[in-house]
């Protein structure tokens, strides 16, 4: 990437879908940086809620470290809140919905805001590979005497994969039903696959 935010010709809200690990956090910094989306992580949110201890955090962190998901309601309040907020290049939802009812409820309020879900592309990743990837980023984080996510270990990995194989992942066939589903290999080398997600963009506003 050069650095420049390159202007999109409208604007674009977009869903990153991808079992954890998949690299969906790393994707959407670079596609902020790229087209100058705002980047609306659902867990970014909750773990800050978690941090400052709001009755909302102190009540999900359980949830959140077990590997579970938190309830729809909490969620969809999140992001009904941040709908309001100005995203000139459009939004990237991040780890957002992660079950039907949340991806319902994310087309009623975009409807009603007058906005549009114009694409969702589904990182494909293999399973084996994703407990690897926690693993090493809890490692990385503890060595570098940084922070390290309470749910960034292989047992709760195991819990967070089966919710997404269960719950998250019919979303794949529901926005394919709805013409928007893009997919991309996400396995391999961090610039490709950011140039893959970049094509995809600038196709669906250039057309
Ligand atoms: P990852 O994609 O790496 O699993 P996230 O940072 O997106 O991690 O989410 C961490 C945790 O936050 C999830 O395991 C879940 O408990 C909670 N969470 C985040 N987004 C949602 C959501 N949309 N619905 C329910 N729970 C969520």
């Amino acid at each position: 990437m050069d650095g420049q935010t390159k202007p999109l010709t409208r604007t674009v809200n977009l869903i990153l879908l991808g079992p954890p690990g998949a690299g969906k956090g790393t994707q959407a910094e670079i596609l902020v940086e790229t087209f100058g989306f705002k980047q609306l992580s659902t867990g970014d949110m909750l773990r800050a809620a978690k941090n400052s201890g709001t009755e909302m955090g102190n009540r999900v962190a359980g949830v959140m470290e077990r590997g579970e998901l938190v309830t729809d309601e909490i969620v969809v309040g999140l992001i009904e809140e941040q709908l309001a907020t100005v995203a000139a290049s459009g939004f990237i939802f991040d780890g957002f919905p992660r079950t039907l009812a949340q991806a319902d409820a994310l087309g009623t309020l975009l409807e009603k805001t007058g906005q549009s879900l114009d694409i969702v592309i589904e990182m494909q990743v293999d399973d084996a590979a994703l407990v690897e990837r926690i693993v090493g980023r809890a490692e990385k984080a503890r060595a570098a005497g940084q922070p390290v996510r309470a749910d960034d270990n292989a047992e709760t990995m195991t819990s967070r994969l089966a919710a997404y194989h269960e719950q998250t992942a019919p979303l794949i066939a529901y926005y394919r039903e709805k013409d928007v589903l893009k997919s991309v290999d996400a396995m391999g080398d961090i610039d490709r696959i950011a140039r893959d997600l970049g094509a995809i963009v600038t196709d669906v506003t250039d057309t």
